[in-house]
């Protein structure tokens, strides 16, 4: 099943494999009408949101979907119509529901430093900036010099 690219801001991030393996059941309900499942295991790949490095972390979805004409809105699937499941509307949906808020290469993942960007995770703990003085401390120092 392939799964249409997603956008985040400016970055376009890439479900991985392309296609992706997706593991349907249906069975059918008694009274008539789906009862539907889905899973399926994904990774997703693009510039990570805090360092800016390749990132695919792998999530594992899995959806259910009830359709039952005349059920109701609860009982009527946005993906079913007339017994034709959009089973690649189901898949893109349930993937982006999945997604943690934040793709980062790893979880902790140190970021870009925010004065200068260097990526933290290579430059190390001991990368640092003397703190600017501030402008306003610097003012005092003149008027107690008076
Ligand atoms: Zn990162
Ligand atoms: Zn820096």
């Amino acid at each position: 099943m392939p799964i249409e690219p997603l956008s985040f801001g400016t970055e376009t991030y890439l479900a991985e494999p392309d296609p992706v393996p997706v593991e349907l059941s249906v069975s059918r309900m008694t009274g008539g009408g789906y009862a539907l499942h889905i899973a399926f295991s994904a990774s997703i790949s693009g510039p990570c949101m805090r360092c800016l490095q390749p990132a695919a972390p792998s999530v594992d979805v899995e959806a259910r979907e009830v359709d039952r004409p005349g059920g109701g809105e609860e009982l009527d699937s946005p993906y079913v119509t007339d017994e034709t499941l959009d089973l690649a509307a189901w898949v893109r949906d349930a993937f982006a529901l999945a997604l943690p808020a934040k793709i980062v290469c790893r979880e902790d993942c140190a970021g870009l430093c925010a004065i200068c960007a260097a990526n933290l995770n290579t430059a190390g703990p001991e990368h640092f900036h003397e703190p600017e003085p501030d402008p306003r401390w610097a003012k005092l120092r003149e008027l107690r010099l008076e």
